[in-house]
């Protein structure tokens, strides 16, 4: 059965290019197994093996192939042959006349044949069906286990092939890993029809190949919404985390219409946490996927429209008006405004670390490349709550884990509770006043060149995988001259505007600004890129609801 409840048919292809025959094997087949089977019938070896590459690519399951052995162009062993190159496990059965029965018992070897049936087969209750009773039940035995969500086939140390897994995981789509050099990698490549050279391949689940697909292009084909539906709305909320999706379930559930927009895939930092453990109403702990997907559907129950991979480079006052401008260049327009877009890491400067990013240096990517860490000596770069998460995390598949600190401890950065349960898994280590000075690798990341910050002494050590946790900031450049910042650029808002009490420069209405109201009265701030704010959870989703509150006092009040 799939996830859906749809029940998977196996499949028994026949090919034959006598369309008289063919259509005969097909009724018998059909007959005795199209109940529980799928029969699928072919005039031709090409076109039998397009149907198998579509139905390799659907993740559909193929048992039987029975492939005449006469047929122009290519005949049935050359077919078998190429067959088994999509489906290996399917049985093959030549069928002959007595005349070729030479060149069945030579195909044994060539296709590894499980029959040849001699034509013709009546009755088929004697001939045909005891030979295929036979091969379904073979078939059964073996591992055939379906594959009927997305496909991913490509590098492992390929930076877009991560960003792409790393994609998929974030929006919650499940998707299933291929490495191109593996057996079905190769089938899959095959099927698809696509070189190798240009990966990843990305094959949805009705069975299309997407050859290097951009974001955009996933977003739409996985059922993510890319294109707002209205030009104007009351409030447009810009970021997709915590805060943003907070914003946009009161917004819509109170009645505002209401889109947000994310340039990436919604859940924020957040989305990327194994595990938050001190938000409110969870106690066992909550992953970062397991609550995005929550209220993102929440924010979709209220009528929130959600726009992924779309980034906003523009924000303007056009009157009472506030234009949100996309990097296309289009734009929507809203009474009101929430900026809620958080910060992001910052990147390590040492040498080697940029070539390598996505092939084996990761910036805070912990959770899509956890199976990468089976077995492995991983190396994770940061002293606060994100690292030692992931550290944590990590533990479990690693063979070693090692937190590499700069500060002399973990006391001043990270939170108690975290501390003391990497000091009960006994694969953690923590080395403090150590820095990463320099990383080397041709293809993928080999070692790393350590640095004592102590003693200077420096020592290079065998590393395939680190994961950087170092601080972030706002990415607020584009709103230079907009709204006003602070020096580290963080949104200033409410009191924090004025000067001595003064109304701020500029600011024309005779009130003061609201509590999360930024200089440009109607755009509001909630969440990490607000100035001065918490960096949790709690309070990004918290300030996402008063900033709504806001916007309706702001709305009634204008
Ligand atoms: C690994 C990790 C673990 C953490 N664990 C915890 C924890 O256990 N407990 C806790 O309380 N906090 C934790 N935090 C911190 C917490 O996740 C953040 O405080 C919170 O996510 C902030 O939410 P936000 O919505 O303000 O910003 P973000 O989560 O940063 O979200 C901002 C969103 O805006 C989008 N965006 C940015 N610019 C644009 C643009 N121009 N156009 C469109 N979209 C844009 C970004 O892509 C992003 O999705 C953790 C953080 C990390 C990284």
């Amino acid at each position: 059965m799939t996830e859906q409840g749809e029940t998977i048919r196996t499949v028994i292809l026949t090919v034959d290019d006598d369309p008289g025959v063919s259509r005969a094997v097909a009724r018998d087949l059909r007959r005795r197994y199209g109940g529980r089977n799928r029969i699928v019938r072919a005039e031709s070896g090409a076109d039998a093996l397009e149907a198998l590459r579509q139905m390799k690519l659907r993740g559909d399951l193929v048992a039987v192939i029975l492939a005449d052995y006469r047929m122009p162009g290519m005949n049935g062993i050359e077919f078998l042959e190429r067959a088994m190159d999509i489906y290996p496990g399917a049985r093959r059965v030549l069928l002959t006349a007595y005349a070729d029965t030479g060149a069945a018992i030579d195909a044994i070897n060539v296709v590894d044949l499980d029959h040849y049936l001699l034509k013709p087969w009546d009755p088929p209750e004697e001939k045909l069906y005891p030979v295929v009773d036979a091969l379904l039940d073979a078939w059964m035995e073996s591992d055939h286990r379906p594959v009927p969500e997305t496909k991913v086939v490509g590098h492992r140390w390929s930076a877009r092939c991560s960003e792409v897994r790393e994609f998929l995981a974030r929006n919650q789509v499940p998707y299933r890993w291929y490495n191109n050099d593996e057996p079905e990698g190769e089938r899959l490549l095959e099927a698809a029809q696509a070189d190798g050279l240009s990966l990843p391949v990305v094959i949805t689940p009705d069975g299309e190949p997407l050859i290097e697909p951009s974001d955009a292009e996933l977003a739409s084909r996985v059922g993510l919404a890319t294109t707002p539906s209205k030009d104007f709305y009351d409030l447009i909320v810009i970021g997709g985390g915590p805060a943003g999706l907070g914003a946009a379930v009161y917004g819509a559930s109170e009645g505002l219409r209401t889109v947000l927009v994310e340039r990436t895939a919604t859940g924020g930092q957040a989305g990327q946490s194994s595990r938050i453990e001190n938000y409110l109403g969870f106690p066992d702990g909550v992953s970062g996927a397991q609550l995005t997907d929550r209220a993102r559907r929440q924010a979709a129950k209220f009528g929130a429209e959600v726009l992924t991979t779309r980034e906003v480079t523009g924000l303007d006052a056009c009157g009472s008006a506030r234009r949100v401008t996309f990097a296309d260049g289009t734009f929507i327009d809203a009474h009101t405004v929430i900026l809620a877009t958080g910060v992001t890491y910052r990147q390590l400067a040492a040498p080697g670390l940029a070539d390598l990013t996505g092939r084996g240096v990761y910036y805070g990517s912990a959770l899509t490349e956890s199976s990468a860490c089976l077995g492995q000596d991983v190396y994770i770069v940061g002293g606060a709550n994100s690292a030692g998460q992931a550290a944590v995390y990590l533990s479990r598949h690693a063979k070693s884990v090692t937190l590499l600190v700069r500060g002399p401890s973990l006391e001043r950065s990270m939170s108690y509770y975290l501390i003391k349960q990497i000091e009960d898994v006994p694969n953690i280590s923590v080395r403090t006043c150590t820095e990463v000075i320099e990383a080397h690798g041709d293809d993928h990341l080999e070692s790393l060149t350590l640095r004592n910050t102590a003693s200077g002494d420096t020592e290079t050590v065998d590393a395939q995988l680190l994961f950087l946790f170092i601080g972030a900031a706002p990415l607020t450049d584009w709103l230079d001259e907009v709204v006003v910042r602070d020096s580290a650029g963080f949104v200033v808002s409410g009191p924090d505007l004025s000067v001595s009490g003064e109304r701020p420069r500029g600011w024309e209405l005779d009130r003061m600004p609201y509590h999360l109201e930024t200089s440009v009265p109607g755009v509001f701030v909630a969440g990490d890129a607000r100035s001065e704010s918490a960096k949790r959870v709690a309070s990004a989703v918290g300030e996402g609801a008063l900033a709504v509150m806001l916007v309706h006092r702001y709305l009634e009040k204008r």
